[in-house]
C-alpha cells in the first residue's frame, strides 16, 4: 500500500527516467506529488454544436470520425495528419503537426470529444492540434482541467495522470490535521476534498471550497510554525551583554538621532543584556534612519567582546553600509572589515583569519557571510538589512552560526499589520514612524509617455542646478509578457542609456548600471554616481533597496505599471535623502482604471505604510506572497490566492490554538507537520 512518502517511481507510467524530471519540479514522493499544485486552470466544459462553433473560441465537440485520416509529409520536420470528423450539424477538418502515429488512431465511425479553438470560417471550419479523447473518457475534456507549471520532459497529460493516481493511492493517508473543532468553525472542508478538488474540481465552488481550506491551513501552519520557533528561540540562552551606557555611541554621531531611533535602539539593548537572543525586527520606511540602529547594537555587542556580521541583500548596498559604518565605528574601536564577492584572494584570507582571531570585530557583507568557510571568534550579533530577502529557514539556522547570535534585521519594506504579524511572527518588532528633521516631501507626478520632452527638460534643469538623477528604465519583455522577471534587463538598460546620452543629454554624463555587471563594474558606476562624476543613473531595480545618494533628487520610472506599488515607494525612497527639494516622475502609458488608481496613491501620499494598506487593498496579499521576497517556506496556494480575512482567520485560529496547548501536545499529528514544513529539528519543538 503506498503513502505519502512512497517515491513517484512507484506510480505506473512514471520510470527512473521521469522520477528524475519530476525531481526538478521538486516532487519525489506521493507527498510532494499531490501538493504540486495547478498553476491555473482551463474550463473545457463548454460543448458546442460544430454548426455553432464560433472562430476563436475553444469548445469541445462530440464528434465521429467520417473518413481515413490522411498522413502527408510536407518537408523534413513537418509531417500532418488530416481528417475530417461530423456530427449532426456539420463537419469539422482537423490537422495535427508532427504526430504521424495518429494516422492509425483514429478509425472511420468511432466517436471522440475534442477540444480546441476553432477556425476556419462559417462554411468550413477547422481545429488544429485539438485534444481529443474517447466520448466519455471525460479527462482532458469535458471539465475544468488543471494546467500544471511545467519542465522539459513532462507534460499536463503526463502530470494530471500521475496526480490522478497518486490520489487514489494515498487518499487513506490523508487524514486530516486541522483540528476538528477549527475546521468546523472556519467551514473548511476535509483534506482529502480537498485535495481532489484542487487538481479536479466539480466545478468553480468546488474549487473555491478546496482552496479555501489549503490556503487557511498554509496559513494556519505557517502562524503554528513561526511561533514555535520564537519559543525555541526564547528557550535558548543568549549571550548577555553588559548593560553598557550608550552615551559614548550618541556622543560620536554627526547628528542627534530621532526619538523613534533611540527607541528602537534601546529596545537592541534591552534584548542584547536580557541573557535571551535577541529577535527584533527594526522596521522603518525608507531614509528612517535604520542603520543608525544596526551600528548601535554592533558597537552594544562590541563593548561585551562580542563579534557582529551585517548581511546586505547587495553588494552594492554591503559596500554603502561599509563606507557609511567603518568611519563611525573605526572611530569608536570597532574594527570593520567588508567581505564580498568583489573581495580578492588575499585580502578575503586575511579577513577571515582575523574574523576567526578575534581581531575583526564587524563582518559587513551578503549572505555569504554566514557560511561555513567564515568563522568568527565569537559571533555575538547578526544584523540583516532588509528582512524579506532573508528567510526563515535561515532564521530558523542562525543557531548553528555561533552560540545562538542576537538577530536584528532591518526591513523598509512597509508591511501592514496583519502581514507583518504573518511572516514576522517569530520576531519582536521595533518601528521607527519618525523621519530625521528637515525631510522634505517628495513630489509625485504621474504622467504617459506624451510628457518625455518636458521631463528631460526638467532633469535638465536639475542637473544644471547640480543635482543628479536616477531613472528607472523600461522593461523590454520577452514572450510578450510584462512579467518583469523574463526582462533583458542588460539590453534594456544599456540601450537606453545610450539613448538618453546621444539622442537627449549628449552634454551630461549618463552612464547604466544593472544586475548583470561584475561586482567591480557595479561598484566603479556607483561610486562615480554618488561622488557626483555622473549626472544621469540608468539602472533597473538594482538601486531599489538603501542606496544612498543625497544629491540626487529626481527618480524617474519608466513602465510605471509594471512595479508594485511598495516597490515604487522604495525606489522613490532614493531621492530626498538630502536637503534638496526632490521629484519623482512615474511615467505610465497604462491608461486602465487599476493602474490610474494605484499611481494616484503614489502621488498622494509619502507614506509607506499607507501605501501598502493600499496595495494590499487593490492587489491582496497573494500578491505579496507571490513575489518570493518574503523568505517564508514555499506557500502554495496561498501565492495563489488568498485574502486578508482569510488570513486573519487563520492567524486567530493558531493563536486560539497554541493558548490551550501550546506544545501541540495533543495534535501530534498538527505538530509533527509544522516540524517537517520548517524543517525544525527533533528536538526543536520539545
Ligand atoms: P534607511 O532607514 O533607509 O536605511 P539610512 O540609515 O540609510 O536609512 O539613513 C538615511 C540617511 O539619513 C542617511 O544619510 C543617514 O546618515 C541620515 N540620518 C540617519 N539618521 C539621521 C538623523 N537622526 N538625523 C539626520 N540624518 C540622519
Ligand atoms: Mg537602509
Amino acid at each position: 500500500m503506498a503513502d505519502f512518502s512512497t517515491d513517484v517511481r512507484y506510480i505506473k507510467g512514471i520510470g527512473e527516467q521521469r522520477a528524475k524530471v519530476l525531481q526538478k519540479l521538486g516532487i519525489a514522493n506521493l507527498r510532494d506529488l499531490i501538493s504540486y499544485f495547478p498553476r491555473t486552470y482551463e474550463d473545457r466544459r463548454a460543448y458546442k454544436r460544430i454548426a455553432d462553433l464560433v472562430a476563436g473560441e475553444s469548445a469541445c465537440v462530440r464528434a465521429v470520425v467520417a473518413d481515413e485520416p490522411r498522413l502527408s509529409h510536407v518537408r523534413k520536420g513537418l509531417d500532418l495528419v488530416k481528417l475530417r470528423v461530423v456530427d449532426e450539424s456539420a463537419a469539422l477538418d482537423l490537422t495535427y503537426f508532427n504526430q504521424a502515429y495518429l494516422k492509425n488512431t483514429f478509425h472511420t465511425g468511432e466517436e471522440y470529444v475534442f477540444y480546441g479553438r476553432a477556425e476556419g470560417t462559417l462554411l468550413r471550419k477547422q481545429m488544429t492540434n485539438p485534444l481529443f479523447e474517447r466520448a466519455g473518457e471525460n479527462r482532458v475534456t469535458g471539465r475544468i482541467v488543471p494546467i500544471y507549471p511545467l519542465t522539459a520532459g513532462v507534460s499536463q497529460t503526463l502530470l494530471s495522470h500521475a496526480v490522478r493516481q497518486g490520489l487514489d493511492a494515498c487518499a487513506d493517508d490523508l487524514t486530516d490535521f486541522l483540528p476538528e473543532d477549527v475546521r468546523q468553525a472556519h467551514r473548511l472542508c476535509h483534506v482529502r476534498y480537498a485535495y481532489e478538488n484542487v487538481h479536479f474540481p466539480a466545478d468553480e465552488e468546488a474549487l473555491a471550497v478546496a482552496r479555501r481550506r489549503l490556503v487557511f491551513e498554509e496559513l494556519f501552519l505557517l502562524t503554528l510554525g513561526l511561533r514555535l520557533l520564537r519559543e525555541r528561540r526564547a528557550a535558548v540562552a543568549g549571550q548577555r551583554c553588559e548593560n553598557t551606557d550608550l552615551a559614548p555611541f550618541y556622543a560620536a554621531l554627526p547628528f542627534a538621532l530621532t526619538r523613534a531611533q533611540k527607541r528602537a535602539i534601546e529596545d537592541c539593548a534591552r534584548d542584547m543584556a536580557s541573557g535571551r537572543p535577541m529577535n527584533r525586527l527594526v522596521q522603518g520606511d525608507v531614509g528612517s534612519g535604520k542603520t543608525m540602529v544596526a551600528a548601535a547594537a554592533v558597537w552594544f555587542a562590541a563593548q561585551s567582546g562580542l563579534q557582529s556580521a551585517l548581511m546586505a541583500p547587495t553588494e552594492i548596498l554591503a559596500e554603502q553600509h561599509y563606507h557609511t559604518l567603518a568611519p563611525l565605528l573605526e572611530g569608536l574601536g570597532v574594527r570593520c572589515a567588508l567581505l564580498t564577492a568583489a573581495t580578492k584572494a588575499k585580502a578575503r584570507r586575511e579577513v577571515l583569519e582575523q574574523l576567526q582571531s578575534g581581531a575583526l570585530t564587524l563582518a559587513i557583507g551578503t549572505h555569504a557571510l554566514l557560511s561555513p568557510d567564515v568563522q568568527y571568534q565569537k559571533l555575538g550579533l547578526v544584523v540583516t538589512d532588509e528582512q524579506h530577502r532573508f528567510g526563515v529557514d535561515q532564521r530558523a539556522s542562525l543557531g548553528a552560526k555561533g552560540d545562538d547570535p542576537h538577530l536584528l534585521v532591518m526591513s523598509a519594506t512597509p508591511i501592514p499589520r496583519t502581514l507583518a504579524l504573518m511572516i514576522y511572527g517569530d520576531l519582536d518588532v521595533s518601528l521607527i514612524d519618525e523621519l530625521p528633521p528637515g525631510r522634505q516631501k517628495i513630489d509625485t507626478f504621474a504622467v504617459n509617455s506624451s510628457y518625455h520632452a518636458r521631463i528631460y527638460a526638467f532633469l535638465r534643469k536639475l542637473v544644471a542646478e547640480g543635482r543628479q538623477a536616477y531613472v528607472v528604465c523600461p522593461m523590454v519583455t520577452e514572450n510578450d509578457t510584462s512579467d518583469v522577471r523574463f526582462a533583458d534587463e542588460r539590453k534594456a538598460v544599456t540601450a537606453y542609456a545610450e539613448t538618453l546620452q546621444k539622442e537627449v543629454f549628449p552634454d551630461l554624463r549618463v552612464a547604466p548600471i544593472h544586475g548583470k555587471m561584475k561586482p567591480k563594474e557595479k561598484d566603479a558606476v556607483m561610486r562615480a554616481f554618488s561622488e557626483g562624476d555622473v549626472d544621469i543613473l540608468v539602472s533597473t531595480t538594482v538601486i531599489e533597496v538603501g542606496v544612498d545618494v543625497p544629491n540626487a533628487a529626481v527618480m524617474l520610472i519608466e513602465n510605471a505599471e509594471c512595479f508594485g506599488l511598495s516597490q515604487l515607494h522604495q525606489l522613490r525612497g532614493r531621492v530626498g535623502r538630502g536637503a534638496h527639494k526632490s521629484y519623482c516622475v512615474l511615467i505610465s502609458d497604462n491608461a486602465g482604471e487599476e493602474n490610474r488608481q494605484r499611481l494616484a496613491v503614489m502621488t498622494r501620499t509619502n507614506d509607506g505604510f499607507a501605501i501598502a494598506e493600499e496595495d494590499l487593498k487593490l492587489r491582496g496579499p497573494g500578491d505579496f506572497f507571490g513575489s518570493r521576497q518574503h523568505g517564508l517556506p514555499s506557500l502554495r496556494v496561498a501565492d495563489l490566492s488568498c485574502d486578508m480575512a482569510l488570513m486573519h482567520d487563520s492567524r486567530a485560529a493558531a493563536e486560539r490554538l497554541l493558548a490551550a496547548d501550546g506544545a501541540l501536545a495533543a495534535h501530534g499529528a498538527l505538530r509533527s507537520r509544522v516540524a517537517e514544513l520548517f524543517e525544525l529539528g527533533a528536538g526543536a519543538m520539545n
